[in-house]
């Protein structure tokens, strides 16, 4: 259980981006949900990012989920626990865990005001958003953050990426191409996906060494892609989205090409939730983020800054 929040010190005994983001936070910053919104990507277009009302309602369901599997999984109860203790009380804490609704939600807005805060001050620069499929960091093909993480960074480096801004996403992939023999089809297995924006300029030697690094497989058929940034809000926040999908590999009937491959999104199973939950927790609050050539940095003020690693 990760209790870096709660015990151990608390945000001085963290490392410095965790620290950074955690003294910001337990100031108060992301939480604001009307300081900056964005309007929702994939499948749910033209949505606006969630309001307080929203949060809370999500956050008492998840109290309520950890508490009914807690009796069966105790490290589910104790998260549960920190969750429930969430702005309770005399000093109106923040758990600051990624399993919080709330501070997973105030983290996905503090990321995506900081992201477009160093975007916005530097208007000549041009980025690109790269999306790439990491391969399986565990044999069991398990949800497991802190693998992706190093395996990303080690990626990025190797292709070149200097300079980067990026998040770590988990899918619960499954093969429902029920016409195909078993063995065409691919296990389920969680998918970690390493999405958000690096400098233009790098971006073709990048694609190029990264289309190399990570060949293309029968469950990933297009492990690397990228495009120019629009400068629209909603790649920073997809990049760091609190909610994860099931995603299944369906057969389509299309009148003129016949069956074709196509995926349908589905909400997550209880065994799934579970696996998110507890990568969620081994990961820690900023365990998603991958900063290449950056940092953050508080300012006097309190905000949070990205600035160039010194
Ligand atoms: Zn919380």
């Amino acid at each position: 259980m990760a209790d870096r929040n709660t015990k151990g010190g608390g945000p001085l005994a963290l490392p410095t981006t965790e620290r950074a983001v955690a003294v910001a936070m337990a100031a108060g910053s992301g939480f604001n949900t009307g300081a900056v919104t964005w309007t929702l990507g994939r499948g749910q277009r033209g949505k606006r990012s969630p309001r307080r009302a929203e949060i809370r309602i999500q956050k008492k369901r998840r109290r309520r989920w950890l508490r009914k599997h807690g009796r069966v999984h105790p490290d589910l109860a104790a998260l549960g626990q920190i969750i429930a203790g969430c702005r309770r009380g005399r000093l109106q804490r923040r758990c600051l865990h990624p399993a919080c609704p709330d501070c997973a939600h105030a983290l996905q807005r503090l990321l995506v005001r900081t992201v477009g805060h160093l975007t916005a001050g530097e208007p000549k620069v041009a980025w690109v958003t790269v999306s790439i499929i990491l391969p399986a960091s565990r044999p069991n093909g398990e949800a497991d953050f802190v693998g992706a993480r190093a395996q990303a960074e080690t990626l990025l480096r190797a292709a070149g990426v200097t300079v980067g801004v990026l998040g770590l996403d988990v899918s619960f992939n499954e093969d429902h191409r029920d016409a195909l023999p078993k063995d065409e089809r691919f296990a389920d297995h969680a998918s970690v996906h390493l999405y958000g924006l690096i400098r233009a300029e790098e971006a073709p030697a990048a694609q190029a060494a990264l289309k190399r690094l990570i060949p293309a497989s029968e469950a990933i058929r297009r492990p690397v892609q990228t495009k120019p940034w629009d400068g629209n809000l909603t790649a920073v926040a997809y990049a760091h989205k609190p909610e994860f999908q099931r995603r299944q590999t369906i057969l389509r009937a299309d009148a003129k090409r016949g069956l074709v491959r196509t995926t349908r999104d589905r909400l997550l199973t209880v065994e799934q939730r579970i696996q998110a939950v507890r990568a969620l927790d081994r990961a820690g609050l900023t365990g998603r983020i991958i900063l290449l050539g950056l940092d953050f940095k508080p300012t006097n003020t309190g905000r949070l800054r990205l600035v160039p690693t010194t």
